[in-house]
C-alpha cells in the first residue's frame, strides 16, 4: 500500500474509499439514503464504542469545537481547558469567542496533562461546568491519558468534552466506558477520508446538559440532528460523497477489527520513534505520552525545520510536516494515522535519512 504522504492530516485515501466517492448522487430524503445513513451511524457508534448518538455534519474538526460550545455552554459559564499545544490553544480561543468563561490549564508544549494537574486545576476552579480536553495533541505528538483524565472530571461532576480529531479510529477511545460526554473528530485523519465531515459522539449526560443551554443555533443544533437521524435523515443536505467515503472507511476498520487497527497504530508509532532515534534524532514529546498517530522531532542540531520539509519532498517525493504556532520552524512531524503500515514508515524514514545525510555532507564540505 505504500504512500509517501505522511502529513498528520489529511491522510492517504485507500482504494475502497476513493472508489466509494465515485458513487452517483441519491435523493437524501429517499429510502436508499435512510437505510445507508442508519447503517453508517451504527458502524460509527461501534467504532466509538458507544450506545449513545453519533451525528455528522459537513465541516472540518474546528466546527466540532463550535458545535460543542454552541450546544452546551451558556454565555459566561466557566469551563476549564487543558492546553498542551496549538490545538488546545485554538479550542480555548474558540470557547472564549463564543462567550464561555475560559480557565486555562497550560502545560509546556510536548508535555501531557496528567490527572494530578487536572485535579489541582479543578480544585482551583470548582465552579466549572465542563472540562475541554484534546485527546491527541497533533501539534506536539502527545496523547493525553484520556481515560484517567475523564475519571477525574467525572468525580468532580463536570462534563467531559473531547477533541479526538487525531485519535478517533486510530487510538483506543472508549466513549461509554470512559464516560465521555462529547467527542469530536474529523474525516481527514485516522478515518482515512477526505476532509469535509465532522463526526460527533455524545452520551446521555450530554442530552440532559444541552436542554438547559440557551444559545441560539441553527446549523449546529445537535437536537435537530438527532431528531432527523431518528428518521434516517439530516437537517440539511448531507455531504453525500464524503459520507460514502466514510462508510467505506468504517467497513475497512470493522473488517480489520478495531483492536487490530489500534495495534497497527501502536506498531507504526514505535517504528517511527525507533527509526528516528536510530538516526540520532531527538524526539520532541515526553515519551511516556508519545502519540501513535503523529511523531514530532527536532531537526539535527535543533536547526531549522522548513528546509528539511522542502528537501525531503523535492528529493524523494515524501511529504512530512513542520511544527505549528511558535514551533513552526523548530520541529518536524511525521503523520502515521489511518491507512498506514510499517513499509510506509520505512520508506519515509529512508527518504529522510538520505536527505539529512546529503545536507550534512554538503555542510561539511
Ligand atoms: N483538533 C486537532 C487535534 C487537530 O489535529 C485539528 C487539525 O489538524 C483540529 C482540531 C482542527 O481541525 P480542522 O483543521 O479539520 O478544522
Amino acid at each position: 500500500m505504500q504512500s509517501l504522504f505522511r502529513l498528520p492530516g489529511p491522510t492517504p485515501l485507500p482504494p475502497p474509499v476513493l472508489a466509494a466517492m465515485q458513487r452517483p448522487m441519491i435523493p437524501h430524503r429517499g429510502i436508499e439514503f435512510r437505510s445507508f445513513y442508519r447503517d453508517l451511524l451504527d458502524r460509527l457508534r461501534r467504532i466509538h464504542r458507544t450506545d449513545g448518538d453519533v451525528l455528522l455534519w459537513p465541516g472540518s474538526g474546528s466546527a466540532g469545537w463550535e458545535i460543542a460550545i454552541a450546544n452546551l455552554i451558556n454565555q459566561g459559564e466557566p469551563v476549564l481547558i487543558g492546553v498542551c499545544g496549538d490545538f488546545g490553544d485554538r479550542f480555548a480561543r474558540v470557547a472564549t469567542l463564543l462567550g464561555a468563561n475560559v480557565r486555562r490549564l497550560d502545560v509546556p508544549w510536548g508535555r501531557a496533562i496528567t490527572p494530578e494537574m487536572l485535579r489541582d486545576g479543578l480544585e482551583q476552579h470548582p465552579d466549572v461546568v465542563a472540562v475541554l480536553l484534546t485527546h491527541n495533541e497533533t501539534s506536539t505528538g502527545v496523547t493525553n491519558p484520556l481515560k484517567e483524565l475523564a475519571s477525574v472530571v467525572r468525580s468532580h461532576g463536570a462534563l467531559v468534552i473531547v477533541d479526538a480529531v487525531s485519535s478517533a479510529a486510530g487510538l483506543p477511545l472508549e466513549v461509554d466506558e470512559w464516560g465521555l460526554d462529547f467527542v469530536l473528530s474529523g474525516s481527514q485523519k485516522a478515518w482515512m477520508c477526505p476532509p469535509g465531515v465532522v463526526i460527533i459522539a455524545v452520551g446521555e449526560r450530554f442530552w440532559a446538559a444541552q436542554g438547559r443551554c440557551t444559545n441560539s443555533k441553527y446549523f449546529w443544533s445537535l437536537a435537530d440532528a438527532r431528531d432527523a437521524a431518528l428518521n434516517g435523515s439530516t437537517p440539511t443536505t448531507p455531504p453525500l460523497s464524503t459520507l460514502y467515503a466514510l462508510d467505506a472507511a468504517a467497513r475497512m476498520i470493522e473488517s480489520e477489527s478495531l483492536e487490530e487497527v489500534w495495534q497497527r497504530h501502536q506498531d507504526v508509532g514505535s517504528r517511527t520513534r525507533d527509526g528516528l532515534e536510530n538516526m540520532g534524532l531527538e524526539l520532541f514529546a515526553d515519551q511516556a505520552y508519545a502519540s501513535n498517530t503523529v511523531t514530532a522531532f527536532y531537526p539535527p542540531s535543533r536547526g531549522s525545520a522548513k528546509p528539511i520539509v522542502d528537501a525531503v519532498y523535492q528529493e524523494h517525493g515524501v511529504t512530512i510536516a513542520g511544527g505549528q504556532g511558535h514551533l513552526a520552524d523548530a520541529i518536524l512531524r511525521i503523520g502515521h494515522m489511518g491507512w498506514v503500515n510499517l513499509e510506509d514508515i520505512d520508506a519515509c524514514l529512508e527518504a529522510l535519512a538520505l536527505t539529512l545525510s546529503k545536507r550534512s555532507n554538503c555542510s561539511s564540505m
